[in-house]
């Protein structure tokens, strides 16, 4: 088989092509806020209350009216009590008074400055405070971090840790969320046991389904884990059916290549409308793509590195998308190459490295050896992709090359 076919696909090209034809779910459900986490968000969500929901003292110090600013040196206030925050002071205070306010304390009525402890000499109940202080100081407003009535969050929105700490400030406690996305995956191959079978001859343990299931983890979706299918026309048949009966998207790994077996192509002819690419791209070349039923299918390569790969390039955006929010943008940098990395032009590569900065600052980043698809600890070692386009010719050691940290996948 040749790498370099010249009507191989354009990766760019299968990437928004699937992306096109991809249409986000609309089923939502109210669930509570915990759940949330990593769930997009269905409606608009706005604040019924002031956050803070009072004007409170952003440090532990003393309130005090500004118009009571010394315009002397200094000048002694007499401090006529405390305010705790969730205990607040209830008195009013007067000219020359002040009231001790601990970070988060409700100013008192008529203040609305706070000097900071550390700024003051205490005597007893009387407090000396120069006139280095500025009107409303250390002063939190009512609102100031959300309004009543602002709108928070649009529909769309993927929900991380602080926005879910964002929706509890406001006391919501359940929200309404785009339903999680249903996938369905299984291995093909005569080959694969899976574990806790011994090895016999020629047979390998199935990797690809522990992948795919980290992967789709990750994600927060709902698994459906169909075990290994026997290269057999019945099999196959009987698994694409199952699968895409229930699912939104189905994943399989290998049997998509040219060399494979013809039925799972005429199998996928009979049940859907499926295309099978080549892709100019290493690993990953092989890629199916279309729909069986309502379900969306992915046939990713067989090789344990190109299913991860494939996956990452093609799937999650896909998935992303599906689920209601835009795809999230991937981090690359340009680091400076410590390996010599052989490639030929005419398709992309997804190498793996390990980068990291150096003592001038500067990203460099290795290969983790060896690079055959087959080898997942290329991956494993790995904490970055080297992304080398169509027109490289190969890099040597000190040139700049660009990578794309797994931290914005993984
Ligand atoms: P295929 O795409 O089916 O021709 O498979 C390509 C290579 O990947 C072969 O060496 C397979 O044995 C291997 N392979 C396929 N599926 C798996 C799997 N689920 N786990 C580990 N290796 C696999
Ligand atoms: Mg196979």
């Amino acid at each position: 088989m040749d790498d370099y076919d010249p009507s191989s696909m354009d990766a760019q090209i299968a990437q928004q092509h699937i992306l096109h034809s991809i249409n986000p779910i609309t089923e939502t459900e109210i669930i509570p806020l915990r759940e949330a986490l990593h769930r997009v968000v269905a409606e608009d969500i706005r604040s019924t209350i002031n956050v803070p929901g009072h004007t409170n003292s952003a440090m532990d110090g003393y309130a005090i009216r500004s118009s009571d600013i010394p315009n002397e040196e200094t000048k002694q206030f007499k401090l006529i009590g405390t305010a705790w925050a969730g205990r607040p002071f209830n008195d009013k205070v007067s000219n020359n008074e002040c009231v001790r306010i601990m970070t988060g304390a409700a100013m008192p009525t008529n203040t609305d400055t706070v000097v900071m402890q550390e700024h003051v000499q205490v005597d007893d109940s009387l407090i000396t405070i120069d006139n280095k202080q500025r009107a409303n100081q250390n002063v939190r407003q009512a609102g100031e971090d959300i309004a009543e009535g602002a709108l928070v969050f649009t529909p769309g929105k993927f929900l991380n840790p602080s926005d879910i700490g964002l929706i509890a400030s406001l006391g919501i406690g359940k929200i309404k969320v785009i339903r999680k996305l249903r996938v369905a995956f299984f291995s093909t191959g005569d080959e694969l046991i899976s574990i806790g079978t011994p090895l016999e001859a020629g047979q390998i343990y199935d990797s690809n389904r522990y992948t795919l299931w980290g992967m789709l983890t990750r994600i927060g979706v709902e698994i459906n884990d169909l075990g290994v299918v026997r290269d057999t026309p019945e099999a196959v048949e009987s698994s694409f059916l199952e699968a895409s009966g229930n699912a939104d998207i189905v994943i399989t790994s290998g049997g998509v290549s040219v060399g494979d077996a013809d039925f799972v192509k005429e199998t996928l002819e009979r049940l859907g409308e499926v295309n099978f690419w080549k892709v100019a791209m290493k690993p990953g070349r092989p890629l199916a793509f279309g729909k069986i039923k309502d379900a969306y299918f992915f046939g990713l390569p067989g090789n344990p590195v190109s299913v991860m790969v494939t996956f990452y390039i093609f799937v999650q955006a896909a998935i992303e998308k599906m689920m209601g929010h835009e795809p999230k943008p991937r981090i690359q940098i340009k680091a400076i190459s410590k390996s010599k990395l052989r490639k030929r032009p005419g398709r992309v590569e997804y190498q793996r490295g390990t980068y990291q900065l150096n003592e001038d600052g500067d990203y460099i980043v290795e290969r983790t050896g060896e690079q055959g698809s087959g080898i997942l600890r290329s991956m494993s070692n790995a904490n970055c992709f080297i992304f080398l386009p169509m027109e490289s010719n190969g890099v040597s050691i000190g040139d700049k090359v660009e990578i794309w940290p797994f931290d914005s996948f993984i």
